[in-house]
């Protein structure tokens, strides 16, 4: 299955072949739908008209489960569509997380992440980390700033293409092995917030949102 959600993540529409329907179930040839992985929520869509309900990554290939049956066969030819909004934001806070978890391990080396998750709305990172983490934010916040307004290339590409083993990289600032979809530039992230909520045991978690207006980034400690 060629997942063009990794070689196009702004593709919003695709047409491409089904290669098998078992009752709700659909396999396609290739895809812009991307299956839940890596924390990044699953994409929102339809294909011909069909809502996709679930999608879920079945080693090589992903099975797309529709809300009905289909119409169609193996070997017709279909149309993919996605929630773009959906998936943009998506996107612009799962590299927001990226930047911030790598802003976390080079400012405090050695740091755990215990989990991370990205949502429409909000992206969370969790960290093994004593007392609370909401003073490291004015730092951590005037580094991403920087990156955001250097509106840096992100190149995102196969490390182990049989494998679908994918990293991004950012010159001079990190590469890290990850699956979802990257953004082009870090300027289209624009400000984020950041909000501290303790869930206890030593865990600090992380809260970013999306910041709407132009201007600078807000604390909520
Ligand atoms: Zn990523």
């Amino acid at each position: 299955m060629d997942r063009v959600f990794w070689t196009d993540p702004y593709q919003t529409r695709l047409d491409s072949r089904v290669v098998s329907v078992t009752g709700s179930e659909v396999m396609l040839e290739a895809t812009i739908l991307f299956a839940e992985s890596g924390g990044q929520e699953s994409d929102r869509g339809s294909i011909d008209g069909f809502p996709v309900i679930h999608a879920e990554i079945l080693g090589p290939d992903i099975v797309y489960t529709l809300a009905e049956p289909p119409p169609f066969a193996a070997g017709d030819l279909v149309t993919t569509l996605i929630d773009w909004p959906r998936r943009y934001a998506l996107m612009r806070l799962h590299f927001a997380a990226e930047i911030v978890l790598e802003l976390y391990y080079k400012a405090f080396p050695g740091l755990e992440k215990i989990g991370a998750h990205i949502a429409e709305t909000k992206a969370r990172i969790d960290f093994l980390f004593e007392g609370s983490i909401a003073p490291t934010f004015p730092d951590i916040l005037a580094r991403f700033d920087a990156l955001v307004d250097a509106d840096a290339p992100i190149t995102s590409t196969f490390s182990d293409e049989s494998a679908l083993r994918r990293f991004w990289s950012i010159e001079g600032f990190a590469q890290v092995p990850c699956g979802g979809t990257h953004l082009r530039r870090t300027g289209e992230i624009g400000r984020i917030r950041l909000k501290r909520k303790n869930i206890g045991g030593g865990k600090e978690r992380v809260e970013i949102t999306l910041v709407p207006e132009i201007g600078t980034s807000t604390l909520f400690p």
